[in-house]
C-alpha cells in the first residue's frame, strides 16, 4: 500500500541518516586522533623461509580511541582516504616507522633489516607530500634509502597520472624498494612489474588460505613465485597460518613469509623483546 511504501521510505532514510552521522563522528574523531596522538604502529615479522630468521617487518597502524577502544585499520583507513586525512596519517606512519627502525638498528638489527610501510594511493595522488622531506629525514636518522620499503597496491602501478608516475620513478631513482601488496587480486598488467622495476611481490593471503587443500591455489602461488624469480623480484607470502602452508611455500621456492604462524603484529616493545633482545639472540 501507499502507507507501507512511505514507512519503508522513512525507514531507509533513518538508516542512511544514522550512517551519515556515524561517519561524521568517525571523521571528527579521526581529526582529533591526529592531534591527540592516538595512533601506534605494530610490527609483524617477515621471515626468511629457508633459515627461519627475521629479515624484515611490516608496520601496521593501530588506533586506540579513548571511547571506541582499538579501531582496526579496515574500519578507518578508507574513511581517512575519502576525506584526505590519510595524507597526514601516512606521513606520521612513514616517519614513526623510520624512527623505530633507527631504534632497532641500535639494538643490533642487522644492516639489511628493513621495515615496510603501507602507502595509500591517495598519498601519491595528493602530489606526494609525504615524500617531500622523506629522503633528508631518513638520512638524518642514519638510515639508507633502501631501509624502508614502500608497499603500494598493484593498481597504482597502472596509474597514468603524470605526477603519480614521476613520484614512483623518483622513489626508484633514490633507491627506495617498492613492494606490490596484495599481489594477484588487482588488475596489474605483468609488463608493469618489469617497467617499474618492482623489488618485492607480496602474494595475497587469499592464495595462501587454502593452499593445503586447493591445488588451484598451489598452482597460482607457483606461477607467482616463478614469475618473481624470473624477474629477480623478492617474494613474500602473506597470511601464513599453519605449518603445511609454510612448507608448501618453502618447497615452491618462496623466499619470505609473513603470518600468524610466525607472529601476529606486535607493539614495538613486545616486538623488540621477541626479536631483538640480546639475551634471547
Ligand atoms: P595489508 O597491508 O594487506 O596487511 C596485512 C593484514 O593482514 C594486517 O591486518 C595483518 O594483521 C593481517 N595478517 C597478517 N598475517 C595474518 C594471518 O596469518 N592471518 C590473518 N587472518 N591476518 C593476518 P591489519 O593490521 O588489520 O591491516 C589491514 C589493512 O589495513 C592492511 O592490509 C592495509 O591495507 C591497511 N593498513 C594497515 N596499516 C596501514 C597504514 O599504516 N597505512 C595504510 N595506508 N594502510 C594501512
Ligand atoms: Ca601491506
Ligand atoms: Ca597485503
Ligand atoms: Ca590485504
Amino acid at each position: 500500500s501507499k502507507e507501507t511504501g512511505r514507512n519503508c521510505h522513512h525507514f531507509f532514510n533513518a538508516i542512511m541518516l544514522d550512517d551519515v552521522l556515524k561517519k561524521r563522528e568517525l571523521i571528527d574523531d579521526l581529526r582529533s586522533s591526529i592531534v591527540n596522538n592516538e595512533f601506534e604502529l605494530y610490527y609483524q615479522p617477515i621471515i626468511d623461509l629457508s633459515t627461519n630468521k627475521i629479515r624484515k617487518a611490516e608496520a601496521l597502524i593501530r588506533w586506540h580511541h579513548p571511547v571506541r577502544g582499538m579501531v582496526p585499520p579496515l574500519e578507518f583507513i578508507s574513511v581517512a582516504e575519502e576525506v584526505g586525512l590519510i595524507v597526514e596519517i601516512g606521513e606520521w606512519v612513514a616517519r614513526t616507522a623510520a624512527q623505530d627502525l633507527a631504534d632497532l638498528k641500535k639494538l643490533g638489527a642487522d644492516e639489511h633489516f628493513q621495515i615496510s610501510v603501507n602507502v595509500s594511493p591517495i598519498q601519491f595522488k595528493d602530489g606526494g607530500q609525504w615524500m617531500s622531506h622523506w629522503f633528508e629525514y631518513v638520512a638524518g636518522l642514519g638510515l639508507s634509502h633502501d631501509a624502508i620499503i614502500v608497499e603500494i597496491t598493484e593498481n597504482l602501478l597502472m596509474e597514468s597520472e603524470e605526477s603519480v608516475r614521476s613520484q614512483l620513478t623518483k622513489l626508484k631513482k633514490q633507491g627506495v624498494p617498492i613492494a606490490i601488496d596484495d599481489f594477484g587480486v588487482g588488475y596489474s598488467s605483468l609488463s608493469y612489474l618489469q617497467k617499474m622495476d618492482v623489488d618485492i611481490l607480496k602474494i595475497d593471503k587469499s592464495f595462501v588460505d587454502d593452499l593445503e587443500t586447493e591445488s588451484n591455489s598451489r598452482d597460482l602461488c607457483q606461477i607467482m613465485i616463478m614469475l618473481a624469480q624470473h624477474l629477480s623480484i623478492q617474494v613474500i607470502a602473506e597470511g601464513i597460518e599453519n605449518e603445511e602452508q609454510r612448507m608448501i611455500l618453502a618447497n615452491l621456492g618462496c623466499q619470505f613469509g609473513q603470518g600468524y604462524l610466525f607472529s601476529k603484529p606486535l607493539p614495538l616493545t613486545l616486538f623488540k623483546q621477541k626479536y631483538f633482545d640480546d639475551s634471547v639472540l
